[in-house]
This record gives C-alpha cells, sequence and structure tokens, in this order.
C-alpha cells in the first residue's frame, strides 16, 4: 500500500478536527461533482470550513442543543414582540458560516478570488460539511439559499433588498430565508392550505409596505403550522388569493419578514415553539398570522410552481446533510473502534466489528455517490437555467400540476436530459439518505455501547437530528410518488436508460467485469418493471412505488461506485474503490446460499484497511485477498 490507512485512534472523539480532511469519500464525491475550476477555487474554502465546523461548530452545535431557543411572544406590557432568544454560541456558528465562509453569498455573487459566482453545487457541499456537527442549523442556512433562488428566479426584483440580504456576506446585514407551507390539515396534502391572503395595494408603497419597495401587498390570515427558523426576515408562505381556485393551483407566493422595515412587528402571533425530540438549534414554531404584510412573489396562482423550485433545493440540501450526518456518525464509531479495549483488545480487531465497519462504510459511500449525483444533475441544470433565461430573468416552460400533492415539477428549460435526471434522482436522493442515515447513525450509536445512547455523546444528538431527515421537505411515501410522477410526467427513464448504460459501458477492468453483469441483469429486471407500472392502473403502481425508488437507488448507485472503481483504477491504480463497489453490488444483488455463512470467503477481514480505513491497495492484492 502506498497511502497508508487513516490511524483513527489519533483522536479522542470525532471532534476537534478537520471533517474535511477526515473524509475521502466526501472528498471524492464533490471533486467528481464540481466543475474544475470550480473545485480548484473551492478545495480551500472546504477544508477551512470543515475545521471551522469539527473545530468550533460541533461544540457550538452541543452547547445550543442544551440550551435551545426560547419564544418570547408577549413583552411585559401584554404586547406581541414574537421574539426568540437564543444561546450567544449560535451567533457564533451563523457568523463562521454567513460572513467567514460566505454560505449563501458564493452561489450568488463572484467570491474573493473569482470573476464569477459558484454554482449551487458549493453551498450543497458545505451543508454536508455542517450537518458533521449541526442538522437544526443547517435547516436555515439551507432555506435561506432556498428563497434566493426562488427571489432570483420570480421576483421582478422588487424584493431586491431581501434578496441582497439573504445573500450577504457581511453577518450585521445578513437575513435569513424560511417555507412555511404545512398547515395543520395538509402537510403533505399542500393543495390543502386554507391561509388567505387579500390584496391591500398593487404597484404601490403602502402604510406597512417596505420603504422605497414597489411591491404588490396582502394582507396574510391564517395559521401556518409547521414554521421552521419561525423568526425569519425571508419567509415564503403559501397563500390563497379571493376567489382561487382550490388545490395547488389557487396557491400564490408571499414573502412575510418577520419585522416590517420600521422595525415593528408583523401582524402574527408566533403562539409557541415546538417541543420537538432533535433539531432543537432551529426553533419550529406555530404561527397565527392577523393581517400580515406579505409581498407577492412572482403572479398569483403561480405559487405551487415557484414554491417547487425551493422545495428541490431543500430535498438536495436535505441528502448533502445526511451524508454528512452519516459521515459524523461514522466517524464517531470509527474512532470508538479504534481506542476502546475489551476483552484485552481493541475492538477494531474483531472479525464481526470490522465486517459492521466495513458495512457502514459501504453503505455510507453508496450514499455519498447517489446524493452527489443529484447534487450534479441539479446544478447542471440551474446553470443551463441561468444561461438560457431572458434579460428580465422570466421562465419559460412551467409544467403544469394538477394539484394531487407536492411535486417538483417546475422549470424545464436549459438541459432536458439533466431536467429529467434530476427530477428522478432529487427525491430518491432524499427519500434513501434519510432512512440510511437513521440507520447508520443507530449503528454507530451501537458501537459506542452505553456510552452512545448518553446524551453528552455525539451519536444521542446524531440519532434524535436526523429522525427529521425522512420527515420534512416530504415523507419517503410522498417522495416515492413524486418518483412515479417523475416518470409518468418527465418521462425520466428517457434519461435513465443512457445514463446507466454508458457509465457501465465504460467499466471493463477485470475485477469489475463480473459485477457489471450482474448490475446489468438487476437493470433488464428495472426496466422490465416500469413498464409494467407504466400499465397498471394508479393505485396499483403507487403501491409498489417505494420499492421502485429502492431498486432505482440500488441500480443507480451501483452503476456510479462501479464506473467510480474504474476511474481510480485507471487515474491511480488503486482498486480501492472496487472493492466498494463489489461490496456493495454483493450485499444487494447477490443472494448467497445460507447468507454466505457456508462458502468459507470473510472478504471484510481483506476489505477492513482499504475499505473502512481507506488504505490503498493495488488490483492484484484486491484479487487475491477477495478471490
Ligand atoms: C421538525 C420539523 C420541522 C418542520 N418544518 C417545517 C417548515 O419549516 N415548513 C413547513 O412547511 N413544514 C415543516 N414541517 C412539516 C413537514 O414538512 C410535514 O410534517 C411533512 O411534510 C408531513 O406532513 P404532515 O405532518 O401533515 O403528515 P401527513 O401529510 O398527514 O402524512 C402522514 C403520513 O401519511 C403518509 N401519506 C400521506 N399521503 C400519502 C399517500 N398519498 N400515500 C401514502 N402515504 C401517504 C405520509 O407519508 C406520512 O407518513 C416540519 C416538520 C418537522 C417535524
Amino acid at each position: 500500500m502506498t497511502r497508508e490507512p487513516i490511524d483513527y485512534g489519533d483522536l479522542e472523539a470525532g471532534r476537534h478536527c478537520n471533517y474535511w480532511a477526515y473524509d475521502p469519500t466526501l472528498r471524492f464525491e464533490a471533486r467528481r461533482v464540481y466543475p474544475d475550476a470550480e473545485f480548484e477555487w473551492a478545495e480551500r474554502v472546504l477544508s477551512d470550513y470543515g475545521a471551522a465546523v469539527g473545530e468550533t461548530i460541533a461544540d457550538n452545535s452541543d452547547a445550543v442543543d442544551r440550551h435551545s431557543p426560547e419564544l418570547h411572544t408577549y413583552d411585559d406590557e401584554g404586547q406581541v414582540v414574537n421574539e426568540v432568544e437564543y444561546h450567544p454560541r449560535q451567533f457564533e456558528t451563523e457568523r463562521i458560516s454567513y460572513e467567514e465562509f460566505r454560505l449563501t453569498h458564493d452561489a450568488f455573487h463572484a467570491p474573493p478570488g473569482r470573476d464569477e459566482r459558484v454554482g449551487l453545487v458549493h453551498p450543497l457541499t458545505m451543508q454536508t460539511l455542517l450537518c458533521f456537527a449541526d442538522v437544526g442549523f443547517a435547516c436555515p442556512a439551507s432555506m435561506t439559499v432556498g428563497t434566493a433562488v426562488v427571489l432570483e428566479k420570480f421576483d421582478d426584483g422588487t424584493l431586491d433588498p431581501y434578496f441582497e440580504r439573504l445573500t450577504s456576506a457581511d453577518y450585521d446585514d445578513h437575513a435569513e430565508g424560511a417555507m412555511f407551507l404545512t398547515e395543520s390539515q395538509g402537510g403533505s396534502d399542500v393543495g390543502a392550505a386554507e391561509v388567505r391572503a387579500e390584496p391591500r395595494s398593487h404597484g404601490g408603497s403602502s402604510a406597512n409596505g417596505p420603504g422605497g419597495l414597489d411591491a404588490d401587498t396582502y394582507d396574510i390570515y391564517g395559521e401556518k403550522w409547521f414554521c421552521s427558523n419561525v423568526d425569519a426576515q425571508g419567509a415564503l408562505v403559501l397563500a390563497r388569493t379571493p376567489d382561487a381556485p382550490e388545490g395547488t393551483a389557487g396557491l400564490s407566493l408571499f414573502l412575510v419578514p418577520h419585522t416590517l422595515p420600521d422595525g415593528s412587528v408583523n401582524d402574527a402571533v408566533v403562539r409557541r415553539l415546538k417541543d420537538k425530540l432533535g433539531t432543537l438549534s432551529v426553533p419550529t414554531g406555530e404561527i397565527e398570522y392577523e393581517g400580515a404584510t406579505g409581498y407577492l412573489v412572482g403572479e398569483e396562482e403561480r405559487g405551487f410552481r415557484e414554491m417547487t423550485e425551493m422545495l428541490n433545493y431543500e430535498r438536495v440540501t436535505n441528502a448533502t446533510g445526511a451524508v454528512g450526518v452519516m459521515g459524523r456518525a461514522l466517524l464517531e464509531a470509527k474512532v470508538h473502534a479504534a481506542d476502546r479495549e475489551v476483552f484485552g483488545e481493541v475492538i477494531q480487531e474483531y472479525p464481526l466489528l470490522r465486517r459492521d465497519l466495513v458495512d457502514m462504510t459501504v453503505s455510507y459511500e453508496g450514499a455519498a455517490a447517489f446524493a452527489f449525483e443529484a447534487v450534479k444533475q441539479y446544478d447542471r441544470r440551474e446553470r443551463a437555467w441561468r444561461e438560457t433565461r431572458g434579460d428580465d430573468g422570466d421562465v419559460e416552460g412551467v409544467e403544469g400540476d394538477d394539484g394531487d400533492g407536492e411535486s417538483g415539477d417546475s422549470t424545464t428549460e436549459g438541459d432536458p436530459e439533466a431536467y429529467k435526471l434530476m427530477r428522478l434522482f432529487v427525491p430518491i436522493a432524499k427519500y434513501r439518505t434519510a432512512d440510511l442515515a437513521v440507520d447508520l447513525v443507530s449503528d454507530a450509536m451501537e458501537i459506542l455501547g452505553g456510552n452512545g445512547y448518553v446524551r453528552g455523546h455525539a451519536t444521542a444528538r446524531l440519532l434524535r437530528d436526523a429522525q427529521v431527515l425522512p420527515i420534512w421537505e416530504g415523507t419517503s411515501n410522498i417522495l416515492s410518488l413524486d418518483v412515479l410522477r417523475a416518470l409518468d410526467r418527465t418521462s425520466a427513464h428517457e434519461a435513465l436508460i443512457p445514463f446507466v448504460n454508458e457509465r457501465l459501458d465504460g467499466v471493463d477492468h477485470p475485477l469489475l467485469d463480473p459485477r457489471v453483469e450482474t448490475v446489468r441483469e438487476r437493470f433488464r429486471e428495472l426496466q422490465s418493471a416500469l413498464g409494467t407500472l407504466a400499465t397498471v392502473e394508479t393505485d396499483a403502481a403507487q403501491y409498489h412505488a417505494k420499492r421502485l425508488a429502492d431498486l432505482i437507488y440500488d441500480v443507480v448507485t451501483a452503476t456510479l461506485l462501479l464506473s467510480e472503481a474504474q476511474t481510480r483504477l485507471d487515474e491511480a491504480g488503486d482498486a480501492r474503490k472496487a472493492l466498494v463497489a463489489r461490496w456493495f453490488v454483493e450485499t444487494r444483488f447477490v443472494d448467497d446460499a445460507a447468507y454466505g455463512i457456508t462458502d468459507g470467503a470473510r472478504p471484510a477481514d481483506a476489505c477492513f484497511d482499504p475499505v473502512a480505513r481507506y488504505g490503498e491497495i493495488d488490483p492484484d492484492a484486491a484479487a487475491e485477498s477477495w478471490p
């Protein structure tokens, strides 16, 4: 081996280290999906942010988790103030992220050292690093970018002061975004929303209007039931205008600030904060709007389609965030396995534990490959949109929505292939990585033994935080139904088939060849399943939707890992990824007799150093160690 395996025993725990430096999987995926010139610029930023998250934000997050935000709805005189009180270390985390590392700036304005802005791939990757420490704070950070994406696409410039603050790198000027869709009768069923928006004045300033803004102003009434980052200045709210049709088609989108430009409280009451299991660093509240000022974003009755732009971003970010959660849990497990002695031996020396860690590493590496492929297609489509939009920023080609629930259907212009792949991969990435993160954190907790279950150890908090990943931004079932929509309405399979075939065609190393055939076979089954589902009744298709998403995930992930393995063999003669790809394919697609107990093979023994500890291995050694 030329690259020595990582010695996790150098650390005492999975903190006070650089998460970027300790994570070759993340570095590999980022390099794969960033355009080359952008990666060259971004690498230093990511490395420094990885250090800041590991050295400072990880500790801040635990302090904030112990002293979570408090709501003060009223002041001492009984006036509504809707103030949220934060632990001071939250502000340090925000300043580091928004000002020092410009988390919400660089994808919209050229950062230092560049003439142009970078793609959304950059904040999405930073989100992974942030989620090594703080899934709660990752929520407002991500929603701030998402709000800016929506304003950039659909606002005519009227709301520029908000856009500038959301994307500012000056912490004192910076504002955060949010998205308030859910009402008590409708989370998945967004079209059931009843919050009302009554026009106050059009095309002119109003008494409560923002000074100097020529915004269409509305009075917002009604209740939003789950509002994360409840005190955000840039909250986007879906509401129904008078006489608007039922369902999602009748929804319009409004920017409803927490306080008005003169500093007064907007007309709303934040009733209470949710008493949540995890993500305690972000306050999630219930709001009763009582004629609050809202500024129309884009056009009336196009709100849901506009909001899908934000939903797509939030779903990709949920996936890259889940990767961060997995990365941290795995690091904690590996450090503990390298440090802890039981029965007179360090526990990572035991064959059963080595097998666990190999399995977990491969699960992580698969999740990272799929999530970052979703990032790549999403980012590609966003760049194409920027290139093709008109001077006025107007967007053509909005797909219709039939009001049957959430969807990611939105703008199709620019790069149809990237759009189709994005539509398919984003919901699958969100659904699968969320579930995998919960499973992996749970396994990591077990490796830490009793301590892993005790508050104060990272895994206890990680598990509480991770449990929200499958729920917010659309549950697993809703996302699986969205996969059916992507296939039915966007013909996403037309892009999927060449995507898989082209990558598998490029894999020919003898170490990988037999695995390619296994994946091809499963891919043929997938295509046959797609054909079957295209002909059955809606109910029957829905019945299978989650298993279909699972199957697409497994086939695409296996394809990506094989292709990555081929690249590593070609470029560096390193067979580590080949072992990862083989493990993934054989554990997902090959039915071993008696679960492999009788065949005498023990591949995890040989895979542990190269796979779980990232040592390099040459192809001959790999072939010999796992015939
Ligand atoms: C911590 C936290 C923060 C949140 N923050 C926000 C926020 O900032 N803004 C916001 O708008 N929302 C927020 N939410 C709300 C969240 O997005 C919703 O809870 C979620 O979308 C599910 O909606 P629901 O709770 O109404 O469940 P329901 O829609 O009632 O769903 C209940 C169950 O039924 C299943 N189901 C529903 N329809 C179908 C179907 N057709 N087929 C099969 N199964 C189905 C779902 O998968 C789910 O398992 C937050 C939630 C949490 C927990």
